[in-house]
């Protein structure tokens, strides 16, 4: 899509808003399931916390994907898109026994990461089948706070507990139907992804009745020109290869899962706000735009960097800029980083804003969320309104009464 077109959006549905691009999403996805045509049996599982909104559900649905979930409204939400419970999988970490007896109870597969649930689960429901989540003890690179399989890891089950885990199983005589790994977001060494899967394949051989092995997610994508990310041909040959192999001495041809989530939306996803003021200071110009991190907090959060382009101007000389919130906290986007020149009500267009923007998005500073466009055919469709001040207080319980002047003096009457 064209920045014109962004532009059209903007004075359409107002800003800030999200728009998100339907053609990158179903090329990603195909390009995924292409690196992968070695395998007989794949399965994509989107990971439905990037972005969740029940349209690009249904899109994602409409491909072919299954969902992955960690809470049990995505859950729910997966259903209410379409989805059918077998190609739910419910991934959560640290939840609590009935919540994942109530996602059994919907139809969706399990996944369980810790051995105190494995143990209550198997011994209430031993017919129900159960994928484990291990954690391989690999650090797959990436922040440090979304790095997931290194040893102080609170997610999965340890590789170093197999005994116990086998000794659980057998007791509760439950069935193991997966195994699964999510080693956390940005991998950029294949071999290390590679490594970690050989400990899956050896995992995995404890186990007679598999259907399928699933090895999470957490591929990079690039965020600026020139950027490194995972090179999935490569990983998909390589793969491909290692897991027929497994499948040959397992004995059965197994599904080999993925959960992607940044890759199939990081990259279909801009965000687009105003600039509201242009600010010269003794050191720097900032750019205040009409958001903040209660909007798009992954920078502030992760230090990601999200690319800016304005454009209002995009032909215009380019000057270093600092691009701020309005939240009346440190809320910077970007230090020092060249844009053209930038006027004020300008529209800057923030890229890679498919994945963990507008979900992460709060009501900070009592301001309203964003509404989220898609852009599917060269036709801009509304899929979620802008929030309006009844939004802010709906579940809100105004106990005026109790604070009122005529209640006080009628508490004293009766005294
Ligand atoms: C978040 C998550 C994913 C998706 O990760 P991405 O880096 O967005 O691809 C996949 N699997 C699990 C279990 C997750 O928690």
């Amino acid at each position: 899509m064209q920045a014109s077109d962004l532009l059209k959006i903007a004075k359409t549905y107002g800003d800030p808003v999200y728009v998100y691009d339907s053609e990158k999403i179903i090329s990603q996805y195909q390009r995924l399931t292409n690196a992968f045509k070695g395998v007989k049996k794949l399965q994509l599982n989107y990971a439905a916390k990037a972005l969740s909104n029940i349209s690009i559900l249904r899109l994602m649905n409409s491909l072919g994907s299954g969902l992955d979930t960690v809470s049990i409204q995505e859950v729910e939400l997966g259903l209410l898109a379409g989805f059918k419970p077998e190609s739910i999988i419910f991934t959560p970490n640290g939840v609590s026994l009935e919540e994942i007896e109530k996602a059994a109870a919907l139809g969706v597969r399990i996944n369980i990461d810790n051995l105190s649930v494995l143990e209550q689960f198997g011994g209430k429901h031993p017919n129900v089948p159960v994928c484990i989540r291990i954690n391989p003890h690999v650090m797959a690179g990436g922040n440090s706070n979304i790095s997931v399989g290194h040893i102080d890891s609170k997610f999965g089950i340890s590789i170093h507990q197999i005994p116990h885990l086998l000794r659980i199983v057998e007791l509760t005589k439950m069935n193991i139907n997966g195994i699964h790994m999510h080693t956390g977001s940005d991998i950029l060494d294949i071999d290390v992804f590679l490594y970690a899967s050989e400990i899956l394949f050896e995992t995995a051989k404890n186990f007679k009745n598999l259907d399928f092995i699933d090895f999470g997610s957490g591929f990079k994508v690039p965020y600026k020109e020139g950027d490194i990310e995972t090179n999935i041909e490569e990983l998909g040959k390589k793969l491909s290869s290692k897991f027929n192999s497994f499948c040959k001495e397992y004995g059965k041809e197994l599904t080999l899962a993925f959960e992607p989530g940044k890759f199939l939306v990081s990259e279909s996803g801009f965000f687009l706000a105003k600039v509201n003021v242009v600010k010269q200071t003794t050191s720097t110009v900032f750019a205040s735009i009409d958001s903040g991190f209660n909007h798009l907090i992954r920078p502030m959060l992760y230090g990601s960097s999200h690319k800016i382009i304005n454009i209002s101007n995009p032909k215009g000389r380019e000057r270093y800029y600092s691009v701020v919130g309005y939240i009346c906290e440190t809320d910077t986007f970007a230090s020092n980083r060249r844009i053209n020149e930038i006027s004020e009500g300008d529209i800057l267009a923030f890229h890679n804003a498919g994945a963990y923007c507008f979900t992460m998005a709060s009501n900070y500073n009592s301001r309203f969320r964003p509404p989220e466009v898609l852009w599917h055919k060269g036709e801009a469709i509304l899929i979620r309104e802008r929030e309006t001040f009844d939004d802010l207080i709906k579940n809100q319980v105004d106990v005026k009464d109790l604070f009122s002047k005529k209640e006080t003096k009628k508490e004293k009457a009766t005294v």
